[in-house]
């Protein structure tokens, strides 16, 4: 086996990370090719048509929402693509409900953002504010499991707690911030599958001290199916439609909004700043800047120099690292010792615990294509 480590000549992924990337005959990575075959429904379009689709979108919102008090939902978390999606909204006159998932880890900024951001919109603000002694419980299951995704939690609870307010409210769309422009590029082996409530069980089932989360708001992936498919939910990505550049984006919140930056892509979290800044580096291996920076290469934003520039600064500014490791240890109650044990312990997949994987998921792609084949045979 060679070990010589390849970069690719478009974007600053390489075959050093275990990204199980591939090269084509031009040296061009699997990760830089699949962006430009997933997004090229957008790609190719010119500003003009973007602009037409957009307000087509915001007149469908809006047409639905007729006779109900709210037009849409949108997550916020104070971090740059929530505040800029809904203060966008206000702009497009969409009567938003903001919903925020308070998982007791906001930095003291991401407060005041997402004051901010509900003062320049007035948009009503629904703050779920999760139990901490079971959350605590759920992070630490994850983080003693040895499983990648520590974020899990948080980003199954939040997606549960919008969910159950959209169809409680009878509310048929929701602005999600999810964008090609600036995360785009995002090797699968640095995440794990967050709609797997069977592996979330599961992890905490085993090293978990309480008995049974209770009041841990989840939600079952047939659930969320039968939402999009016959309740008629729809999911908006409003900034694939327009010009969102990540200073551009910046610049325009903290002028218009008061907004303040943070520094680094979803460090508006004590928990996400230490994840992503140490943890899943230093455990992990993985650096999920070379993604979010790649992904800005391949929407034209910075040049590839650019990156590799950007790249040579630490993750996370070393005494912000040290308060954010002492704050963690507290929080969790951790001793240093115990967590460098977790730290130096080998990772453990996540398809090591029970998952939807094992038959859920192949049983509803079965029936999906039976239902595809149905489908022509009625034709
Ligand atoms: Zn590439």
């Amino acid at each position: 086996m060679s070990s010589k480590v390849r970069s690719c000549n478009k974007c600053i992924l390489d075959s050093n990370d275990d990204y199980q990337i591939t090269f084509d005959i031009n040296g061009i990575c699997s990760y830089c090719e699949k962006f430009d075959k997933d997004y090229i429904f957008i790609l190719n379009k010119t500003d003009e048509e973007k602009n037409r689709e957009l307000n087509n979108l915001i007149e469908i919102i809006k047409s639905d929402g007729k006779g109900k008090k709210y037009d849409c939902i949108c997550g916020i978390s104070g971090g740059l693509d929530s505040s800029f999606l809904a203060a966008k909204a206000k702009e497009f006159g969409l009567r938003t409900l903001l919903v925020h998932f308070d998982n007791s880890w906001n930095s003291e900024l991401a407060v005041k953002n997402v004051e901010q951001i509900c003062k320049y919109t007035g948009f009503d603000l629904h703050t779920y504010v999760v139990n901490w002694e079971e959350f605590k419980d759920l992070q630490k299951a994850y983080i003693k499991s040895g499983v990648l995704d520590w974020e899990v939690p948080t980003d199954h609870a939040l997606w549960a707690v919008i969910l159950k307010k959209s169809k409680e409210l009878n509310i048929k769309h929701i602005l999600i911030g999810a964008n090609y422009q600036t995360e785009g590029i995002l090797p699968s082996t640095m995440r794990y599958d967050k709609a797997d409530l069977k592996n979330i069980r599961d992890i905490h089932s085993k090293y978990g001290k309480l008995k049974k989360i209770r009041t841990f708001p989840v939600y079952k992936f047939w659930w969320h199916m039968y939402l999009k498919w016959f309740w008629g939910l729809k999911l908006d990505t409003l900034l694939y439609y327009m010009e969102y550049n990540k200073d551009q984006a910046k610049q325009y919140l903290v002028d218009v909004v008061g907004w303040r930056d943070y520094g680094g892509k979803h460090y508006e979290s004590i928990f996400t700043r230490f994840y992503q800044g140490y943890v899943l580096n230093k455990k992990f291996g993985y650096d999920k800047r070379k993604a979010h920076l790649s992904s800005l290469i391949c929407s034209g934003q910075i040049s590839k120099k650019e990156a590799i520039e950007d790249l040579q600064n630490p993750m996370i500014n070393s005494d912000v690292l040290q308060d954010d490791l002492q704050f963690f240890l507290k929080k969790m109650e951790f001793t240093a010792d115990e967590f460098q044990q977790i730290m130096n312990q080998n990772p453990v997949p996540h398809l090591a615990f029970k998952s939807y994987s094992t038959f859920e998921y192949p049983l509803l792609k079965k029936i999906l294509r039976l239902l595809v084949i149905a489908k022509k045979i009625i034709k």
